[in-house]
């Protein structure tokens, strides 16, 4: 009886394990962190042009709370509902407090677990107050750095930039494809930037700064995920 609890078990953890190897991974990628890294690194592989890895991000005009503090408050909440969904999830970082290691590391850790997408998640300034909305911004096509992920990226980003601005209800600002941006370029999967407001916009911080705003933006962004994933979105609950 002993023996065949052990081997219960046994089978039990087994299952498990080949139910992870089923599980695609999603890497997320709270934008920014503690400190602003201004060594630069090339913008993609081979590249001569050289950006800094990391100019700090935004603060929000009301709220006081810097950009990489939500962005991370938002991931973390998106961890929960993912893994709720059985989705395996990879964070680039679960703390503000450090030195920004910059997008070709934060690529790297997404092309090393052969991630099924790499979620960048930020939020806008601008220097009027009246800018506002969701964006979702993706790689453009360059041959050698980005053909083999441009038409999932795009996709994912259709697909997650509708289902943020219906969670949240800012305006919709729309796609938009990015040669520039290091951690596109150095991505091997595929990999979008979501915006998902203006800090500077008094009315969009004010929502961002709230536990049912943020949950607002990690649910859409579960359920574009989920969707993107062939799996059934209503799992993000909300
Ligand atoms: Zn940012």
């Amino acid at each position: 009886m002993r023996t065949l609890l052990v081997l219960g078990a046994a089978a039990l953890v087994l299952a498990g394990v080949a139910e992870a190897a089923r599980s695609p991974v999603v890497v997320i990628d709270p934008g920014h962190d503690l400190r602003a890294n201004l060594v630069t690194e090339p913008i993609g592989p081979g590249s001569s042009t050289r950006k800094i890895k990391d100019g700090g991000g935004t603060r929000g005009v009301v709220s006081g709370t810097t950009e990489a503090e939500l962005n991370l408050a938002v991931s973390l909440r998106l961890r929960t509902l993912l893994r709720r969904a059985g989705v395996g999830v990879l964070m680039t970082r679960t703390r503000t407090a450090g030195t920004s290691v910059g997008n070709v590391v934060r690529a790297g850790i997404a092309n090393r677990a052969n991630a099924a997408l790499l979620l960048r998640i930020h939020a806008d300034g601008a220097p009027t107050a009246t800018a506002r909305g969701t964006h979702t911004l993706y790689p453009a096509l360059r041959a050698g750095w980005t053909d083999d992920v441009y038409a999932a990226s795009r996709h994912a980003a259709g697909i997650v930039q509708a289902e943020l601005q219906r969670a949240l209800r800012f305006p919709d600002r729309g796609l938009q494809e990015r040669s520039d941006f290091t951690g596109f370029n150095w991505a091997d999967v595929p990999v979008i930037m979501v915006e998902m407001g203006f800090m500077t916009n008094p009315a969009e911080d004010r929502l961002l700064a709230t536990g049912a705003g943020r949950q607002r933006a990690a649910v859409g962004l579960c359920r574009g995920t989920l969707s993107f994933l062939g799996r059934d979105r209503a799992a993000c609950g909300g």
